[in-house]
């Protein structure tokens, strides 16, 4: 049965018809009108019906950055698109002739991870998107995890340090502030500033004005020692939360995507390291796996389009 899915996010939405296997059909995406949740909403019903046009369709996905109720009807809060109690399921329902289910844009792209990409050989997955923040999934017994509320899995805002950074949640000391991309700029930077194996990084700093994310991936594969150390940093960071949270949901794989994860094998191996290090009854505690996602851009309309599948099947059987 196909279904359609849609990802909503801060530039651009996409959205896809994706076959029972997870595969992308036909494909489709227009920019992110900035602020106007009208034009948001008028977006994602066109592109909806172009995609169903002619086509056998009675489910459709939508992810969408923020909290969702456990309903999976309402948005409580979005960030950037200042839906605030939104009822988005129903306002989407009422102009289409699909079942519509809403989700949060992470737990749609970590399920797409657990059914059809690295997660697809185990029951008990956490995923961390490492982007311009940290996101999180989390599946548990085949199941994701919403939380009582909708709200759960929200990773990002594990905290790492008492009284740490500053966060954009208004708490402080998040792994969001010391494992996302915009970390990895801090750390480079602060790197840069001492010199020695931060030369590499202090001379394209000097030559660009500021370092962006591409001048570091651009360094790391270079081999640049100061821009492998950030990532080293990264990692050890990233690890030491993941050992807080084998210890509440012993996955037994953990799962990293966005932009930072395609560093590979240079990410995960500082943070298996530190996973180690950090956990509690090391040596006694099954070590789960690590790996890269595999789905990369097209997860959150795959996962979407998948849970609404879900959905419509559990609610017709
Ligand atoms: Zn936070």
């Amino acid at each position: 049965m196909e279904a359609i899915g849609i990802d909503i996010g801060g530039t651009k939405i996409a959205g896809a018809v994706v076959s029972d296997s997870g595969e992308i059909l036909v494909e489709d995406r227009v920019p992110t009108v900035a602020g106007d949740s009208e034009a948001i909403v008028d977006s994602v019903v066109l592109m909806i019906e172009k995609l169903a046009a002619g086509r056998n369709i009675s489910a459709a996905g939508v992810a969408a950055p923020g909290f969702i109720d456990v309903d999976q009807s309402t948005v409580y809060y979005t960030p950037n698109i200042s839906w605030r109690h939104e009822p988005l399921r129903d306002r989407l329902a009422q102009r289409l002739d699909l079942e519509i289910t809403i989700d949060n844009d992470a737990n749609a792209a970590g399920w797409a991870e657990f059914r059809f990409g690295a997660g697809r050989s185990v029951d008990d997955m956490t995923m961390l998107t490492i982007g311009t923040g940290v996101g999180g999934a989390i599946v548990s017994r085949g199941a994701l995890f919403r939380g009582g509320f909708g709200a759960g899995a929200e990773i990002g805002h594990l905290r790492v340090v008492p009284d740490g950074l500053p966060c954009g949640c208004g708490a402080k000391g998040c792994i969001e502030q010391y494992g996302s991309g915009r970390a990895l700029l801090r750390i480079a930077n602060g790197i840069a500033d001492v010199g020695g194996i931060g030369l590499g990084l202090a001379a394209v700093r000097e030559r660009t004005g500021s370092l962006s994310g591409a001048d570091v991936a651009a360094l790391i594969v270079d081999g640049d020692p100061g821009a492998h150390q950030a990532l080293r940093e990264l990692g050890g960071w990233l690890g030491q939360a993941c050992a807080s949270l084998s210890a509440v949901l012993d996955p037994q794989l953990f799962v990293f995507g966005g932009g930072v994860a395609i560093a590979g094998d240079l990410l995960i191996d500082p943070v298996r390291e530190s996973y180690l290090a950090h956990l509690p009854a090391r040596g006694y505690h099954p070590e789960p796996e690590f790996r890269i996602a595999q789905l990369v851009n097209d997860a959150g309309v795959v996962g979407a389009a998948d849970l609404a599948r879900l959905h419509q099947r559990s609610h017709t059987s």
